[in-house]
């Protein structure tokens, strides 16, 4: 059941009840914090960056992190060029942007945990404003959130 103060719940669109498993959210994660501001914050006790940095390691570079998801490179692209949109409200310079992979993920692309993943990783995508891969299981329900915000009023920016 959708907790009571998700995103799910709140705008009353139903989460597919499981992904199609490409892998892409363990391969280039991309938090809206910069990792020295993450660091900062999960030294400072804050649990989600704490969690978050239990789990994913840093790719060095923006390269790198093409190197690591072949199945879609332009991703890297896409996620710099949304949060350097002057539309948005997280600005982000591309330097600080810092994509992450998961210490869990197997060779074969595969959640060695699965069972026992984070929670947010049982919650992603957490919300409509996930910079999704193209073909991410979650696409539409992202969309179906976003036409719901738009409907209220709130024009969330779109990955294309
Ligand atoms: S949530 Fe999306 S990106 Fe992550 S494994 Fe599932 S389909 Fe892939
Ligand atoms: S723990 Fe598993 S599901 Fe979570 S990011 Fe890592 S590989 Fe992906």
């Amino acid at each position: 059941m959708a907790k009571p103060d998700s995103w799910e719940s709140i705008l009353g669109v139903k989460k597919p009840a499981c992904c199609n498993l490409r892998a892409a959210c363990c391969s280039v994660s991309t938090p809206s914090v910069p990792v020295d501001e993450m660091l900062k914050l999960a030294a400072q006790g804050d649990e989600t960056c704490r969690d978050f940095l239990s789990v994913f390691i840093p790719h060095r570079s923006h390269e790198d992190a093409r190197a690591f998801y072949p199945e879609d490179p332009s991703h890297i692209d896409r996620v710099l060029s949304i949060v350097n949109n002057q539309r948005t409200r997280v600005k982000l310079e591309a330097q600080d942007v810092t994509f992450y992979h998961c210490r869990y993920l197997g060779e074969d692309r595969r959640c060695q945990v699965y069972e026992d993943r984070p929670t947010f990783c049982r919650d992603y995508p957490n919300s409509p404003m996930a910079i999704l891969v193209k073909g991410c299981g979650y696409t539409d329900w992202v969309e179906a959130c976003k036409q719901k915000l738009a409907q209220y009023g709130y024009a969330i920016e779109n990955a294309d």
